[in-house]
């Protein structure tokens, strides 16, 4: 075989661990999006876009040095002038550097910003777990008061309650701030001291660097029943903080589950943290493409229950060189809420809206019919209705015309014929109800609007 005929015969694939998704997807995608939109909205919420990369310093000083995503899932690259740099692994990073850098804080006395975009992370691929995924999050800075944690808490709880989704749990708990948690560090490590010999390979290196990861450890977690925990070392300051957290979430019709061994991955959180889980997404398989190469996961690390985690980080914004302002923000994996919406069978339908679908018959009417598509494609009101045209198979025979019309579902179908043409009308037929009448072409956009109701058209 030649060099050119073995290049021509490579099958391109998405790249392994990232996703196509196509339009029956991003259906669900938009809808997900617009319902966190509306909502963020309602709670003061602005949408911010930074972009997918970033110096790979500042994801170093805002996620720490031991976390899992510094130490293995970065895709780190350096560009052509030799500056390092990173895809994005998670959105706060550079919410909070774009925060410094246009000194909101100063024109902004709360500034509370949303954003929706890919992340990157060299991972194993699995199930609701890629290399490249969609977050939604928020970050809500400028506000130290507990009524924020309950306030961010309180809007991802009515996001999941809007889209349909009831077999949530909110696990929290306070990781304690710079007084305690220094303390409970300590007799941590001397817990563990005498554990040491049983550990596993990971939390033997977590003992020195991060040991409250061990309280998540899928192997070590379990087995230490009697690991202590934060809460008994809790400050007298991050008590009060922690309980009015929980008391305004009580009297606001919150939901949450004390988790004293909950940690999150990532070093910058202070006092609250909290993860969003279902067990709706327990039994999935990994995906077909799970290659022998890189090994099965194992049955535990399947289970991707995890939607959304966040929590408060107090000291990040000065950390990364910013004002003192404290902070705290989550984020919920799209694919994963979408996948556990489908789990549970609360997905919405996706709609596409009605469609309208123009036809022609005679060579002489073309101009006239793709004159008419491009008239309804433009009418504004058409599309406030989410009223779609097709059209532009004028060549095909009328019969062909109608059959595609069927095919692609249109609801209605605009005849543009010879006789038409010349007596300034239209044939307006019903592909539903099979029935047709002719009616003058100025009237058609009104009578499309009188047929197709406004909720007929409208996206969920
Ligand atoms: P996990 O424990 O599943 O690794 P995480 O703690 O790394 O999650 P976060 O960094 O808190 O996750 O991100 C928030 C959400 O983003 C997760 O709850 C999940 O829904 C989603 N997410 C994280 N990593 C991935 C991934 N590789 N693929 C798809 N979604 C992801
Ligand atoms: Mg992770």
């Amino acid at each position: 075989m030649s060099y050119n005929s073995i290049v021509m015969s490579v099958k391109f694939q998405a790249v392994r661990g990232t996703h196509d998704l196509l339009p029956d997807q991003t259906a669900h995608f938009q809808q997900l999006e617009a319902r966190a939109r509306a909502l963020f909205g309602q709670f003061g919420f602005h949408e911010i876009r930074t972009p997918t990369f970033e110096a790979l310093e500042l994801f170093h000083r805002s996620l720490g040095e031991t976390t899992d995503i510094v130490e293995k899932e970065m895709y780190v690259f350096e560009d052509r002038g030799g500056r390092k740099l990173a895809l994005r692994p998670e959105g706060t990073a550079g919410v909070v550097r774009a925060f410094i850098e246009h000194h909101l804080a100063q024109t902004n006395p709360v500034c509370k910003l949303f954003y929706i975009g890919p992340m990157f992370r060299a991972e194993r691929p699995q199930a609701g777990r890629y290399r490249e995924f969609w977050q939604i999050g928020a970050e809500y800075f400028g506000n130290p008061y507990p009524e924020a944690d309950a306030e961010l808490l309180l809007m991802v709880q009515t996001l999941y309650r809007a889209l349909g989704l009831t077999d949530v749990q909110f696990k929290l708990n306070s990781l304690g701030d710079a007084t305690c948690r220094p303390v409970y560090r300590r007799a941590l490590t001397d817990y563990l001291e005498a554990e040491k010999p049983g550990l596993c390979e990971d939390c033997v290196r977590r003992m020195a660097k991060n040991p409250f990861r061990i309280l998540d450890c899928k192997i070590d977690g379990p087995r230490l029943k009697n690991l202590p925990t934060i809460d008994s070392f809790w400050c007298g300051d991050c008590r009060i903080h922690f309980k009015a957290v929980t008391s305004l979430l009580e009297k606001a019709g919150g939901q949450y589950v004390f988790t004293p061994r909950l940690v999150r991955g990532l070093d910058y959180y202070t006092r609250t943290v909290f993860e969003v889980s279902t067990s709706s997404l327990g039994a999935q398989d990994p995906p077909s493409s799970a290659s022998k190469e890189e090994g099965l996961a194992s049955k535990q690390e399947r289970s991707q229950g995890a939607l959304a985690a966040g929590g408060r980080y107090d000291t990040l914004v000065k950390q990364i060189g910013g004002p003192d302002v404290p902070a705290l923000g989550f984020a919920l994996g799209s694919e994963r809420t979408l996948d556990a919406l489908k789990a549970a069978k609360t997905q919405p339908a996706a709609s596409r809206g009605v469609l309208v679908f123009v036809a022609a018959q005679g060579e002489e009417t073309v101009p006239a019919a793709f004159q008419l598509l491009q008239e309804l494609r433009s009418n504004p009101q058409l599309g406030e209705r989410h009223i779609s045209v097709e059209g532009g198979f004028f060549q095909k025979k009328l019969g062909a015309q109608l059959t595609l019309a069927d095919r692609l579902d249109a609801r209605y179908c605009v005849i543009m014929g010879q006789d038409e043409l010349e007596k300034g009308e239209i044939t307006f037929r019903s592909l539903k109800e099979s029935t047709q009448t002719r009616i003058p072409r100025q009237k058609l956009i009104s009578h499309l609007l009188d047929v197709i109701p406004a909720e007929a058209g409208i996206q969920p």
